[in-house]
């Protein structure tokens, strides 16, 4: 049985309604770049000469400690405080929902508030702990423009892109939820690195996956805002080597995903062969095979020690046989690659079914000779729909009928998993 908190109580429900209205009409400080954060406190009236030092201390509340309210900044004077608070917020999003699994795994509804004329938007994050690490998986839109047949997420409009602010709001408020900032009332306020106080050993959350929701290089510059500030040394500091970024294949944006961006990179592939690689992941009508392997093997940083994860669905009667499995690494012959199999995940109303447990292992034995590690994915959190591809919004959440249906099917199909 998975546990469920509701936070939708009325009273609940109408202090965040008053809170997220206050919210929308000021910036949030999270998500800004040191140099934009430099120029909201010129505008806020802080002198010229305290903005690098102002710059230095919030950022150190805000990353470090993990703060959510302006009043918890001891060493920033209360007027200052008070400006900071007239004029910016630091709020989280509002927890609709947090379940947790028998597993271990937590899924959270996170619900963000109106940007400009629009409606307030929810989105899921998921929280996988493991033996020695911690992987949060993050969303970087609400919905998806891409319709790749088996993914759940695919079947959703696209609403909007996520600020860089909603994205950091996915870690920051996940580490709240988990007790993961332990330094957020630490008495000592800095050390000689200027402020920074790392917690490297025994965080929960070790690692981030951007495969939530959407396509992350449809919404390149957010996701490129957001990373930079969560592996910035003096403040979140997650090493880039625990940051994944997961792509459909968006190929002319993967150049600039190492350069600029520099974290690890895994590829959706799916398919092996052009013909049924547009109809499992439809954006390869528009960069197919070819240029997709060009792209990743000029991806910049490429080397042993830094390989590209290669996710491969697995479909039952649709991509599993063994000679799917030697085209596989006849096709990326020459490129450090890890290859990750997940067995499919089901939702109310696919067509597919997932691979035979003994098809799934044939596969990755004849991966594994050919010289690559291939992990199977093992999936997690199902019972809270919280695996890869079942994650979707408040806006399209699955009726209760709907829900019955799919434990069903996972009972009667996937028990062994
Ligand atoms: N949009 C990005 C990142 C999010 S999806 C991308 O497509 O890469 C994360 C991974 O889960 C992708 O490899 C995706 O193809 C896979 N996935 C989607 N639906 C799935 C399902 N129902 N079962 C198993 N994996 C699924
Ligand atoms: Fe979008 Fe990724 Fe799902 Fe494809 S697999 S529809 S790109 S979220």
């Amino acid at each position: 049985m998975s546990l469920q908190i509701d936070f939708s109580t009325p009273s609940a429900r109408a202090q965040f309604a008053a809170a997220a209205t206050m919210r929308a009409e000021r910036p949030s400080l999270i998500g800004m770049t040191r140099e934009e954060m430099g120029r909201a406190l010129v505008d806020a009236g802080v002198p010229e000469r305290q903005v690098k030092m102002r710059v230095q201390q919030l950022w150190h509340w805000l990353y470090v400690r993990g703060v959510s309210d302006f009043a918890e900044m001891r060493n920033v004077s209360k007027d200052l405080r008070a400006t900071l608070a007239e004029r910016f917020t630091i709020a989280r999003p509002e927890v609709v929902e947090e379940q947790i699994s028998n597993d271990g795994t937590r899924k959270w509804l996170f619900r963000f508030p109106p940007r400009g004329a629009g409606r307030p938007v929810e989105i899921e994050t998921v929280y996988i702990p493991e033996e020695g690490r911690g992987t949060l998986c993050i969303s970087s839109q609400v919905g998806c423009t891409l319709t790749c047949s088996f993914c759940h997420t695919g079947t959703q409009k696209l609403v909007r892109n996520l600020t860089a602010e909603e994205i950091l709001a996915q870690l920051l408020t996940a580490r709240d939820r988990l007790g993961d900032f332990p330094e957020s009332d630490t008495p000592n306020l800095s050390n000689k690195n200027g402020g920074a106080i790392v917690p490297a050993e025994g965080r929960k959350v070790s690692n981030i996956v951007m495969m939530g929701m959407g396509e992350p290089l449809y919404n390149f510059e957010n996701v490129k805002k957001a990373l930079l500030i969560a592996s910035d040394g003096d403040g979140l500091s997650l090493s880039k080597r625990r940051i994944t970024l997961s792509t459909s294949g968006v190929a002319p944006e993967i150049a600039r995903t190492g350069e600029e961006i520099g974290v690890m990179l895994a590829i959706s592939l799916h398919a092996v062969r052009d013909d049924l690689r547009d109809i499992l992941v439809p954006i390869n009508k528009k960069y197919p095979l070819r240029d997709l392997m060009d792209a990743c093997r000029k991806y910049p940083g490429l080397s042993n020690a830094r390989r590209i994860t290669f996710e491969y669905v697995m479909l039952k009667d649709v991509n599993d046989t063994i000679a799917d499995a030697k085209e596989l690494v006849r096709l990326l012959r020459g490129i450090p690659a890890k290859i990750n199999l997940i067995p499919f995940n089901p939702w109310p109303g696919t067509n597919y079914q997932c691979s035979d447990w003994e098809q799934i292992e044939r596969f990755a034995d004849y991966i594994n000779e050919a010289g690559y590690a291939s992990p199977i994915r093992t999936p997690r959190g199902r019972d809270i729909l919280a695996a890869c591809g079942q994650l979707k919004s408040e806006s399209e959440r699955m009726k209760k009928t709907e829900r019955l249906a799919l434990e069903a099917m996972m009972i009667a199909g996937h028990g062994e998993a």
